[in-house]
């Protein structure tokens, strides 16, 4: 049987640039899986390949036994969250919540039923009324991860989602993103830069190097024993 999310030998060329380089990747249900590295190592291409908005070169990406790399977006039912997190500012924290189903004519005596439960889950039902400017860049964070599970889907995708908060903040998030995953059995894949971050949240990190992976491991391997030289420096750098 296939794993969960498997990427088999994909690749994606910009051009003649090679930014994701025979990738092979395997997650489990339930994993909270961080893609690590430097800037431009090809994690947020990887993350569009998941999510439908870009199309491999070569390979194949598979979630739950079925062959995904071909159908748009939609058909994924994927939440993905952003480090913009894009609110619109002149709608209430429930109309942003509402938005994605009502883009797909979900009947409105359920999107009613289903914002209610969203704002439930992440505990900002008391906010629904206020505006995105009336909220911290926490609760913005925690509308646009709100937003993601709407769809209640199986399987989240954050790219940096915490980059623009305090660090204060971020690892107050990091805690609460950490015990969502829990508690609702989400399958998260994170694409972060900053190791510490990915060392606390992850239960396995793929380090990423100029589009390949250098290690694939539980955090506390790839902290005790990195396996290539790249590893070390990368994670040895906030310590
Ligand atoms: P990371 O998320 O690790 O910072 P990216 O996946 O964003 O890396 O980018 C990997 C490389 O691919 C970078 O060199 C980037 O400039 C390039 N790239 C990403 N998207 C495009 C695109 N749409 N067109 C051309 N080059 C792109």
């Amino acid at each position: 049987m296939r794993p969960f999310i498997q990427f088999e030998s994909v690749s994606k060329a910009f051009g003649s640039v090679t930014v994701v380089n025979a990738l092979d990747l395997a997650i489990e249900k339930g994993e909270f899986v961080s893609l690590l590295g430097p800037s431009g190592s090809g994690k947020t291409t990887i993350l569009m390949m998941l999510a439908g908005f870009e199309r491999p070169t070569q390979g194949a990406i598979y979630l739950d036994g079925k062959r995904i790399d071909h159908l748009p977006p939609y058909r994924r039912q994927m939440g993905v969250v952003f480090q913009n997190y894009a609110l619109f500012p002149h709608m209430s924290v429930a109309e942003n919540v509402a938005f994605p189903l009502e883009m797909q004519r979900v009947p409105r005596a359920e999107i009613a039923e289903r914002v209610e439960r969203a704002l439930d889950m992440v505990k900002l039902k008391h906010l629904k009324d206020r505006r995105p400017s009336q909220l911290s860049g926490g609760q913005q964070q925690r509308i646009a991860l709100t937003r993601a599970l709407v769809f209640e889907p199986s399987v989240i995708l954050m790219d940096e989602p915490l980059g623009a908060l305090d660090k204060q903040l971020r690892e107050h998030m990091q805690l609460e993103i950490r015990e969502l995953h829990k508690r609702l059995g989400l399958t998260i894949v994170f694409v972060t830069h900053d190791q510490s971050e990915a060392l606390t949240m992850s239960d396995r990190i793929a380090v990423f190097n100029a589009g390949r992976i250098e290690q694939i491991d539980d955090p506390q391997v790839i902290y005790d024993t990195p396996r290539t030289r790249f590893v070390a420096e990368f994670i040895g750098e906030t310590n």
